[in-house]
């Protein structure tokens, strides 16, 4: 791709960037559907997100993805929130407007696009949610925007887990959302439930790591759906899968919420065949490092 004077910047903010798949998404988009844009990891020293936010600006930089540990504290340098964005609390694209950039959350719409394209279903489902950070937080929103029948939600700390039920089943009218701690979950009545792992455990390096080890906690899993994408395939989902569960990772929730960003900067929508391209790109950099 030539670089000249019309190119475009964008570029994800973040501390640390340096293990970023973003650009690889962005810039295959930006080179198969012929935009003048680049994207680059911008890393952002602690105390500086205002000042690179507002520099960003003053630069004319398209766009930002902003990722850990900024997702919340973003939110205070925009000039515009998006309405789910700003009841989730979490930011994690930043489009430019006249005066400004205004805010999105594209992780969740990322992980609901993930899960239609598996044929995955949120609407009247019963659902288990394991986590209660930033992420799981913002997949309780989406399960209860999205109609989830019921949400049980487990976590290590109670507290936590009792704060972001009260709060979603608030916002969204219902109680939808059950607060639990983990080792609760044998009180799940029976019957057989999509279960999203929204916890760091399991993390590469740490890939024999799961949050419930218990055989019994899987036999009620019909389908698991793991937000972590390193390592392929995490502990949770092997034991899912041994209890003939299907079982999902988390890199097509990646590879969803950077195609939705770029369809905020780039005004364009784009088609599930070069989805799907940018996915086997990004698989195989799984399978040669994994
Ligand atoms: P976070 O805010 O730090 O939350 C961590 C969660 O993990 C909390 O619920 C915490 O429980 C739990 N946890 C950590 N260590 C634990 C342990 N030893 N035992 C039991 N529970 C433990 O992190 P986050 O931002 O929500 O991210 C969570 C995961 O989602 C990460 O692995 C991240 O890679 C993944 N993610 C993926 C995508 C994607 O695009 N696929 C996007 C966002 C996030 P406590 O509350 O008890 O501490």
């Amino acid at each position: 791709m030539e670089i000249n004077g019309k190119t475009r910047i964008c570029g994800l903010i973040g501390n640390p960037v340096e293990h970023t798949l973003s650009p690889m998404i962005h810039n295959t988009l930006a080179q198969r559907l012929g935009h003048n844009m680049v994207y680059v990891p911008l890393f952002v020293e602690q105390d500086r997100l205002k000042e690179a936010v507002v520099g960003a600006f003053a630069l004319n930089l398209l766009g930002l993805n902003v990722t850990v540990p900024y997702k919340s504290e973003v939110i205070a340098s925009l000039r515009e929130i998006d309405e789910l964005a700003k009841k989730i609390g979490a930011v994690n694209t930043l489009v430019r407007t006249a005066d400004g950039y205004k805010g999105y959350n594209t992780d969740m719409e990322g992980l609901y696009r993930a899960m239609t394209s598996e044929d995955i279903r949120i609407e009247g489902e019963q659902i288990m949610l394991l986590g209660a950070g930033g992420a799981a937080r913002a997949v309780a929103y989406l399960c209860a925007v999205k109609g989830a029948a019921r949400v049980y939600m487990l976590n290590r700390t109670g507290d936590k887990v009792q704060a972001v039920a009260q709060e979603v089943n608030h916002a969204v009218g219902r109680e939808v959302i059950v607060p639990m701690l983990l080792t609760e979950y044998r009180n799940i009545p029976d019957g057989k439930y999509l279960a999203i792992q929204g916890t760091s455990v399991g993390l590469a390096p740490h890939v024999e790591d799961v949050v419930i080890a218990e055989e019994a906690f899987y036999e009620k899993i019909h389908t698991g759906f793991d937000l972590i994408y390193s390592p392929w395939e995490t502990k949770f989902m092997k034991m899912t899968k041994a209890h003939g569960g299907r079982a999902y990772n988390g890199l097509k929730m990646l590879l969803y919420q950077g195609i939705i960003a770029y369809e905020l900067w780039n005004h364009v929508t784009v088609s599930e065949a070069d989805a799907q391209t940018i996915y086997e790109k990004l698989k195989a950099h799984f399978t040669l490092t994994d």
